[in-house]
């Protein structure tokens, strides 16, 4: 039998030997499943590891954690093990499981079954394969869904008539991966994907979770034909019932966002779905965005983009004036979200906008005073608002590059005392 694990990252494969060997000397069956085969098959770099195994978790990710030298975290609940290792590696250990749904978008409740149960339980053929990594079958290739042939074909398809309506969230799944790998999701499994739509089964789902499968969307390289796609097949209703979603804006947002990141200072950022988010959004009323990121569960900083979108239009009719002082840029700039800022950025093709917000991120951000409260106190003042008042005046005054040195501060605090 063709063993498929031979051409894979060196240090990728050492770690999934060893986990082979540790499984065999423990009497366990272990393989990898899920994504990282798919990913395999597709020869594409995915460097989170989804392990399951015929035993006991905690018991082989305990002398993994040792042998890997990797931080294990344990969840009791759910019989799950997570290892992370030193090169960004994550290693998840799951014991093959059963699931079924009670009703439809509900969590599923889980048994212990076997690995054909385990991989019946998931979303599409292509991410249902497993491979051996016992010494035995080290590599070979267990496709009991015909996913490879799916892979062969860029097909995207459900495992059996229920799979969208056990879990609805698939519906995005399915967008998703069709998108990524330039498949197309198969004709009976579009139908059921419609179906579900139409019958509205997102409903189903708590928000919160079918964000979670969103969110992805706006992580991958190129959300927008996601989002076609999505608009398409009349998915945003989950977000709000009448909300229409501006795809021209998004993809003019996503041009510059391509350009941003291939500019040093934006380069290392990671809150780009956040920025494709308040352009899904912007068209909607402040309302209508604060009870969406409610009924999401939006993080509360998150929460604030949204609110911040509010200022957006008149900071960009400020940013048309000349000569806005660099002082003023930061009085704008500084209190809003980093993914705010990165939103003004990308939302307009204005070069002068585009220099302003770049100078304040690159360099004015960054300015720090030389001097502090002490060295206001030796010259007489007390600590509180006027001499809050004083610092900010002393920085703004840096900020404008009237004054640099600490000498030059010290110099302006005594000429404004
Ligand atoms: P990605 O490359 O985006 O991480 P992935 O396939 O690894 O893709 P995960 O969300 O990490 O996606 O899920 C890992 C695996 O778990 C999937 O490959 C699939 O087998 C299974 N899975 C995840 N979500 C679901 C779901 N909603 N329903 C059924 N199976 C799922």
């Amino acid at each position: 039998m063709k063993n498929y694990l031979v051409n894979i990252d060196k240090r990728f494969l050492d770690v999934i030997k060893k986990i082979g060997q540790e499984s065999d000397r423990q009497k366990m069956s272990a393989y990898i499943v899920g994504g990282i085969v798919r990913d395999i098959l597709l020869k594409k770099k995915n460097y989170d590891l989804d392990i399951v195994i015929e035993g006991n978790v905690k018991k082989l990710a305990q002398s993994l954690a040792k042998k890997l030298k990797a931080k294990a975290i344990f969840y009791e609940q759910f019989g799950t093990a997570t290892l992370n290792l030193e090169n960004k590696l994550r290693i998840d250990l799951v014991t093959v499981r059963k699931e079924s749904y009670a009703r439809s978008g509900a969590l599923p409740n889980v048994k212990l079954g076997t690995l054909r149960d385990d991989l019946f339980r998931r979303d599409f053929t292509i991410n249902a394969m497993a491979m051996g990594i016992n010494h035995s079958n080290f590599g070979h290739l267990i496709d009991l869904f015909n996913g490879k042939e799916d892979i062969r074909h860029g097909k995207i398809r459900v495992l059996h008539d229920k799979s969208f309506i056990d879990d609805p969230t698939r519906i995005l799944r399915a967008v998703r991966f069709e998108q990524r790998f330039q498949f197309h999701i198969e004709r009976h499994t579009l139908s059921l994907l419609k179906k579900a739509i139409k019958n509205k089964l997102t409903d189903n789902v708590t928000p919160t979770r079918y964000f979670v499968e969103f969110k992805k969307m706006l992580c991958e390289k190129s959300p927008v034909p996601n989002l076609r796609r999505l608009k398409g097949l009349g998915g945003f209703y989950f977000l709000h019932p009448q909300f229409k979603i501006n795809l021209r804006h998004v993809n003019a947002v996503h041009q510059n966002i391509q350009k941003m990141r291939r500019k040093s200072m934006y380069k290392d950022q990671n809150q780009w779905w956040m920025v494709y988010l308040l352009a899904i959004v912007t068209h909607l009323s402040g309302d209508q965005r604060k009870g969406f990121g409610k009924k999401v569960h939006l993080r509360r900083e998150e929460a604030k983009s949204l609110a911040q979108l509010e200022d957006c239009s008149e900071i960009m009719k400020q940013f048309l004036r000349k000569s806005l002082k660099r002082s003023e840029i930061l009085k704008m700039l500084h209190s809003l979200e980093e993914s705010v800022i990165f939103y003004l950025r990308a939302k307009t093709n204005q070069q002068q906008s585009h220099q302003y917000i770049d100078r304040y991120w690159s360099v004015d951000k960054n300015v720090q005073l030389s001097i502090s409260g002490e060295d206001l106190k030796q010259i007489g003042l007390h600590e509180g608002k006027k001499m809050g008042r004083m610092l900010n005046e002393i920085y703004y005054h840096k900020i404008d590059k009237h004054i640099q040195t600490k000498q030059e501060e010290l110099k302006l605090a005594k000429q404004l005392y």
